[in-house]
């Protein structure tokens, strides 16, 4: 389980996050929400890339950030895969060596799907020996989510992967997204501003709008109208 209880402001900005949730410790959990309603805010600071004036992040009992009782775990300890709109490939390394580059990351003990297991899992055996720049949006996503998986991560963190994609692209890559969240064994949040991303994938819904939470459940329980 993932506890988030977050109080962030930005200087220059009346933007204020008030946000408090818990996902469970498997299956997607959606942060959907309206483009400024504070997901991406949150992510980073579960991430660890942002440091929230208040708040408490805690996985599974182990606590990562407690501004009351002054601990900050550093973002590389976190052991968050994290995986973005763009898939921030190492450009001049071919798909096998980034997908490496997951593996080295992972701690010795750490439990997790091989390699072959991965590459099999997103379809990507074919793509080993080519250069991100030679590969679609869609097929890098699919390996910046091999990369984040094979690092061996205590949970998945995704800000809207699938927004720098067209429909076609997405509608490809879903099918990955559902396959990897049945297969991983973690908590994964997952942020997105479209429903059929939610319909597709969640699990646990987190609906924000102005930073506040609005509600929160299993997706079964909550009738999004928008
Ligand atoms: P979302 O991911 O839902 O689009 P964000 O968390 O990116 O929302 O942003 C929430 C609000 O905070 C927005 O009003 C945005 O402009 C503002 N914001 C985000 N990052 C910064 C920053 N680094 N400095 C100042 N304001 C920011
Ligand atoms: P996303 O598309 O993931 O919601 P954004 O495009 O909102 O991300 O933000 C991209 C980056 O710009 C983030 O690092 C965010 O913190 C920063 N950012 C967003 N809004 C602002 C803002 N108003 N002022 C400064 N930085 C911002």
């Amino acid at each position: 389980m993932v506890e988030v209880a977050l109080h962030h402001r930005y200087d220059r900005d009346g933007f204020a996050l008030e946000a408090a949730f818990a996902a469970p410790p498997r299956g997607v959990t959606t942060l959907f929400g309206p483009s400024g309603c504070g997901k991406s805010t949150i992510l980073a600071a579960v991430a660890g890339l942002l440091r929230p004036r208040q708040g408490r992040v805690a996985l599974d009992g182990m606590v990562l950030l407690d501004t009351a009782a002054g601990i900050f775990v550093a973002p590389e300890r976190r052991r968050c895969g994290v995986v973005f709109q763009d898939a921030r490939l190492f450009p001049h390394l071919s798909v096998e060596t980034n997908l490496r580059y997951g593996l080295r990351r992972a701690p010795r003990e750490a439990e997790g799907p091989g390699f072959e297991e991965v590459v099999a899992l997103l379809g990507i055996g074919h793509l080993l020996a080519r250069r991100p720049a030679g590969l679609s949006g869609g097929e890098r996503q699919r390996v910046a989510l091999g990369r984040a998986l094979l690092s061996r991560p205590r949970m998945l963190l995704m800000d809207e992967p699938l927004a720098a994609l067209d429909a076609a692209r997405r509608t490809e890559v879903l099918p990955f997204l559902a396959r990897l969240r049945d297969a991983a064994r973690m908590p994964i949040l997952y942020v997105t501003h479209a429903l059929e991303e939610v319909d597709a994938l969640a699990d646990h819904l987190v609906v924000l709008d102005h930073g506040r939470v609005l509600a929160e459940g299993p997706v079964a329980e909550i009738a999004l109208r928008t």
